[in-house]
């Protein structure tokens, strides 16, 4: 809310995610209580399991799962049963499997609608670390606008580590405003975590994903 405020921004007009990678459902179990009902898990197998617990400890809850992490096609089906989105999405392979998986729930009844996805933008190019570099955006968005059991929703982006997050997100910022100008639904714009929300707030991101600054420091090493 004080980034929003600085920012001179509604706080309402940003989600706040609680990425609980490497949390244990029964603390996941205590934000649904406090409130706060995005989620965001980074690892197929960790969170599918997670998913279920959470569900049990608390079955009244309504909890939105985001996919935020690098996702390997073969887990696609299994991400796909539990996901409210996919922030991920950085090739067209990618998306065709995520797009048969989620046709495949949609013929059986265990989605109502289009899965929501977002496309993952690499700010320095480095494939490394995942993502769409800024030449191969558009012609992503336009495979993602064509498969028909997703929904191209908007952009998510990681802001390199060594880079000055201001100018980092300036260029997300642009590259959401190209996809927009080319596919005015996708709109979303997920941008920011613990150490640079503050930044991202200031352009113009729409959902902050945060570990660390609700969580405490995360015990295993994970990304
Ligand atoms: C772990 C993770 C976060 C949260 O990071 P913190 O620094 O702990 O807030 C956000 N986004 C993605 C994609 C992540 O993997």
């Amino acid at each position: 809310a004080a980034a929003c405020i600085a920012a001179g921004r509604d706080p309402a007009g940003v989600e706040l995610m609680a990425v609980t990678k490497t949390v244990p459902a029964s603390d996941v179990a205590l934000l649904l209580d406090l409130g706060v009902t995005a989620l965001g898990e980074n690892r197929a197998q960790e969170a599918g399991s997670k998913v279920a617990d959470v569900a049990a400890l608390r079955p009244d809850a309504q909890p939105r799962w985001h996919f935020v992490g690098s996702l390997q096609r073969n887990k696609a089906r299994a991400v796909v049963a539990w996901a409210h989105r996919i922030e991920s999405v950085d090739s067209a392979r990618l998306a065709d499997a995520l797009d048969g998986a989620a046709t495949r729930a949609l013929d059986e009844s265990r989605r109502t609608g289009p899965l929501p996805v977002l496309l993952q933008y690499s700010v320095d190019g480095d494939p490394a670390r995942g993502g769409v570099p800024a030449d191969a955006l558009l012609a992503l968005a336009d495979h993602v606008a064509g498969c028909r059991a997703l929904r191209l929703a908007g952009l998510m982006a990681v802001a390199p580590q060594a880079a000055d997050p201001d100018a980092a997100f300036a260029d997300v910022e642009a590259a959401a405003a190209r996809l927009r100008a080319a596919h005015p639904a996708a709109t979303t714009l997920s941008a920011g975590m613990s150490g640079d929300l503050e930044a991202a707030i200031r352009h113009s991101s729409g959902v902050v994903r945060v570990g660390t600054a609700l969580l405490g420091e995360r015990q295993l090493a994970s990304l």
